[in-house]
């Protein structure tokens, strides 16, 4: 795994992993992401927190394994 593709996150579809998604354009919706493939409604944030917590405890693990 390398640094570059640590920090370029692509969202992807929680239910199927498609990364064919529609986000909303105006304020209120654009929070709300629909996935073309499978028609599953998600959080873009509640995704992007997920995926940041996912790469924390990766990194972590990490820096523990090269402090062993
Ligand atoms: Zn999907």
């Amino acid at each position: 795994m390398s640094m570059t593709k640590l920090t370029t996150v692509e969202i992807k579809c929680p239910n199927c992993g498609s990364n064919q998604l529609i986000q909303g354009e105006a304020a209120e919706t654009v929070d709300q992401v629909t996935c073309v493939a499978c028609g599953t409604f998600f959080s873009y944030k509640a995704e992007v927190e997920k995926i940041a917590s996912e790469l924390r405890n990766t990194l972590v693990g990490i820096v523990r394994n090269t402090l062993k």
